[in-house]
């Protein structure tokens, strides 16, 4: 079934039961509704940004008391109300969210747990929200003449808004947006050197979660006609974080299980413990703790990773949705004819603590030139290539790319310039699939946003990064493995999905760290003959290896490092008969 099918069944459902359960069950399906929309926005932060928040009940709390506020003191209407709350939402996300994806670590969690107390405070102090006492008479949202005063037309309403934010979180998911969303959790230092902003995708998924946490919040307090800051609290704010954690973190379904789950249990546990172990003492809060830490030993990956192993063909986790339409690969820059180096490094130097790992090193690559930096272990190789993509800050020197000076600008920036580079140490997401990790190196290529993404406006756009992600595939000889998880791959074969992601990124420069490494004798000459076509197609390729047939047999010109210090630069032949290099490096072989 399709997935918008699936959601239409969901609030048919819901529609359907709202004229026959009994009252608790409406109410208890009108508050699943809400936790579901505060969710998506945990799934997207927490469970797939990695970001963890313990305050989204704070921003149910601003959407409640935004609408008691303008509907009862200022007598407007809940809707004028909708886009206020909505507005409030964007602007305390973007504030809270600016300071809190600035921290790093643990700092973070124990950031959102400061503001989550710290709003809920102000509301208790302030009279004019009517402090610990709280607001009543909020009126009841009318459509037309419709009024919703009834709590079973009211789940009807919280559904509909539940299943739309079903429907963008899903959506978001599975875009341009949604895999860069995908590498904020470890992969930060790969997605910026794809040309991906970090910190602006942080900052837009923490705005999202506060956005639709909002929502449930006005919702709330149409529904309810009276609120007070006891639910906005951090005890609900972890309530939140458990739902989506346990449901399982990262997907949609799961979210929506847990948002149904824990209030289920919270009741049971209310109605059984008490009678089990009499009414003294708060059991079934320890209860309820130990159940939860019991499942998260048991099932790691929420009740979803258990349900979803029946469904293989109904959700194809690896298999970005690809649409009917057909769409165009994005044709390849054409690289201007230049005499300027594609790449000049002029007295680079970085300095680690005391150890200076790169030492005033000089050297260029030519348009269209095939240089390799050789040299032994710890001799530099990888930090070089971090300065000259940017990771890392040079302690000097300059780096210029095609005649303009570059050092300094962030990776992404560089990026821009056309350089790509792959990783000594492979970083790929592990578990999303070869095709979609190709994708993400087309990230520029394309413009989707999250607003588009959510909406479904980005069909054609994806439908046509997937069709270059494909082309690149091919070219490196890994189609047929287009569908299967990135992480399943021999370590050889994810080198080479990290040149195709490079590919993607349609560079005029590109790096690659080590591409041989775990390659069968096949594969090097697969990949040789690549290089080769990338050369004649005028890219200018920087590389660092090991195996000196493979770079004695390709590179145009080579540099030799030891110690961080250049030792030797020229062509294989020189290099090869150069005795400082034979006995640096070479020494053991000879
Ligand atoms: P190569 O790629 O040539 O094997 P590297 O560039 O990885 O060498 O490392 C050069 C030296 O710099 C090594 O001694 C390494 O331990 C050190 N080094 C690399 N990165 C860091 C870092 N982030 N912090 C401290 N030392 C580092
Ligand atoms: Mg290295």
């Amino acid at each position: 079934m399709k997935f918008s099918t699936l959601v239409l069944v969901l609030l048919a459902a819901v529609a359907g039961a709202s004229f026959v359960l009994p009252p608790f069950w409406v109410t208890l399906g009108a508050y699943v509704g809400m936790n579901a929309i505060v969710a998506m926005g945990l799934v997207l932060l927490t469970g797939v940004c990695g970001i963890t928040s313990f305050g989204q009940a704070a921003f149910v709390g601003v959407g409640a008391y935004v609408a008691a506020v303008l509907s009862v003191q200022l007598g407007l209407s809940p809707w004028i109300g909708l886009l206020a709350v909505i507005g409030a939402a964007l602007v305390s996300g973007i504030v809270l969210g600016w300071m809190t994806v600035r921290l790093s670590g643990f700092y973070v969690p124990l950031g959102t747990i400061a503001w989550a107390v710290a709003l809920i405070g102000v509301a208790g102090n302030i009279q004019y929200l009517g402090g610990h006492t709280g607001m009543s008479g909020i009126p009841a949202l009318r459509i037309g003449s419709l009024v919703l005063e009834d709590s079973r037309k009211m789940l009807i309403l919280i559904w509909v808004f539940a299943a739309a934010a079903i429907v963008l979180t899903q959506n978001l998911l599975h875009s341009r947006p949604g895999r860069a969303f995908r590498t904020l959790h470890g992969r930060t230092v790969m997605a910026e050197s794809m040309g991906i902003d970090t910190a602006g995708y942080k900052l837009v998924a923490f705005v999202y979660a506060a956005v639709l946490a909002a929502i449930a919040g006005w919702l709330y307090a149409h529904f309810q006609h009276f609120i007070n800051p006891t639910p906005f609290g951090l005890n609900k704010g972890i309530e939140y974080l458990f739902m989506t954690v346990l449901g399982g973190a990262g997907s949609v379904w799961g979210a929506v299980i847990g948002a149904l789950g824990i209030p289920l249990l919270v009741n049971f546990l209310q109605d059984v413990v008490p009678a089990l172990v009499g009414v003294s003492g708060a059991w079934e809060t320890v209860i309820f703790g130990l159940l939860v830490i019991l499942f998260m030993w048991w099932a790691p990956g929420g009740v979803w990773s258990l349900i979803d192993r029946f469904l293989p063909a109904a959700r194809q986790p690896l298999r970005p949705p690809r649409s009917a339409v057909s769409a165009k690969a994005y044709a390849p820059r054409a690289i201007a004819k230049s005499d300027a180096y594609a790449l000049e490094v002029k007295s680079a130097r970085k300095v680690f603590g005391g150890l200076v790992a790169v030492n005033d090193v000089s050297f260029h690559v030519q348009q269209g030139e095939i240089v390799a930096l050789i040299g032994p272990n710890g001799a530099g190789k990888s930090t070089m290539f971090d300065l000259i993509t940017g990771v890392q800050p040079m302690t000097a020197g300059e780096v210029y790319l095609s005649g303009e000076r570059m050092d300094g600008r962030a990776a992404r920036e560089i990026a821009k310039r056309g350089v790509a580079r792959t990783f000594q140490h492979v970083k790929l997401l592990d578990d999303r699939s070869v095709l979609e990790n190709v994708m993400l190196g087309a990230h520029l290529k394309s413009r989707s946003g999250p607003l588009r993404s959510a909406l479904g406006l980005n069909r054609m756009e994806e439908a046509a990064l997937a069709q270059t992600a494909e082309v690149y595939l091919a070219e490196c000889g890994l189609a047929k493995l287009a569908d299967s998880a990135a992480g399943s791959l021999a370590l050889g074969q994810q080198r080479i999905v990290e040149l195709a992601r490079a590919l993607a990124l349609d560079p005029s420069l590109l790096l690659l760290d080590e591409p041989a490494a775990g390659l069968r004798l096949h594969e090097k000459m697969a990949l040789k003959d690549l290089v080769l076509t990338l050369r004649a197609r005028g890219v200018s390729v920087l590389l660092v290896e090991h195996d000196m047939d493979f770079v004695m047999g390709l590179a145009d010109r080579i540099v030799v490092m030891e110690y961080g210090t250049k030792i030797a630069e020229g062509t294989p032949a020189e290099i090869q008969s150069d005795p400082r290099v034979i006995q640096a490096y070479l020494g053991d072989a000879a």
